[in-house]
């Protein structure tokens, strides 16, 4: 997904403890995860939010789907349980894993960019534990979630789905080399005391977009499927296989997670928004309506005639 237009707004400066999220899976939780001092500044909607280019404002954005303020230098880290933090500067998140070997990090989206080593280094900093980064998993090979990559160099162990590998060997881009050490269906990490399971079902978002499960901490990663407290960016986010990525969502929830990293936005998702998003259901039965009552016919004979095809 592309980065969407607009500035980063900043808020005050908070640290890796202010906000943890606490999700419990009840309905209720889908606000109750969310810190209301914490919001970042709601854009203004509606009328006032036309600019001088005559763009059309929009209504309030729920505070629900905001996530915490972000630091001066436009990111927060925050803890999810233990030693599994995410980081976001309210457009994407990465997730990172501080163990006593190092850090093993998931994504490394080029608008976080250099502050996903700040972020590593303001809770390596606090734990003491080593800040290097040992272990790059990629969740897809896409490059707005990879593409800051290069920042950890030719050492890093870079982890990815098979099929992973050969879009980034072809796109051959120096931001984003491919994985080294690949798996076909799963994958255990461990490391330092701390363990990622990471496995593929199949195709969703795309051919090799892989499940991150922290088991000791509850957590899923799965980037570009669910969009807590938002709704998917266009096309499905640009999804390739859309049967099976609405799919992916039953895939998820049939993890036993409390906390999503999605990928997206700036906040962690809980079950119950993931189970909104099955939404989705509603939406196909509208497509398959439209697919039957609209008939085509009528404008092939009118146009094509004229040569407009
Ligand atoms: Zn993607």
């Amino acid at each position: 997904m592309p980065r969407p237009a607009g500035p980063v707004r900043r808020a005050g400066r908070s640290t890796p403890s202010e906000w943890a999220a606490t999700p419990t899976g009840s309905p209720s939780s889908v606000v109750a995860a969310v810190p209301v001092a914490g919001v970042l500044g709601a854009p203004a909607g509606g009328a006032d939010a036309a600019d001088a280019a005559g763009l059309p404002g929009f209504e309030p954005v729920p505070p629900a789907s905001m996530g915490p303020a972000l630091n001066a230098d436009g990111y927060h880290v925050g803890r999810i349980e233990g030693n599994l933090y995410w980081v976001t500067d309210a457009y994407y998140q990465a997730m990172f894993l501080s163990t006593r070997h190092g850090v093993v990090l998931v994504d490394a989206p080029p608008t976080i960019g250099t502050n996903v080593l700040r972020a590593i280094e303001d809770v390596t900093r606090a734990n003491g534990r080593p800040g290097k980064v040992t272990h790059l998993v990629h969740s897809h090979a896409h490059a707005d979630h990879i593409g800051a990559s290069v920042l950890f160099g030719d050492d890093v162990v870079r982890i990815g789905h098979r099929a992973n590998r050969e879009p980034l060997l072809r796109a051959d881009d120096p931001n984003r080399p491919a994985p080294k050490v690949t798996f076909d269906s799963r994958y255990t990490h461990s490391v330092g005391g701390e363990q990622l399971e990471l496995a593929h079902h199949g195709p969703n978002h795309t051919p090799d977009n892989i499940y991150v499960h922290a088991p000791a901490y509850r957590t899923l990663m799965l980037v570009d499927v669910v969009f807590p407290g938002w709704v998917p960016f266009k096309n499905l986010a640009i999804s390739q296989d859309i049967p099976a990525w609405i799919k992916a969502h039953d895939v998820a929830l049939s993890y036993p997670w409390t906390t999503l990293v999605a990928g997206h936005l700036g906040r962690l998702g809980v079950r119950a928004g993931a189970e909104l998003q099955k939404y989705m259901a509603d939406l196909e039965a509208g497509v398959r309506a439209a697919v039957k009552s609209v008939d085509p016919t009528p404008y092939f004979q009118e146009y094509g005639p004229g040569g407009n095809a």
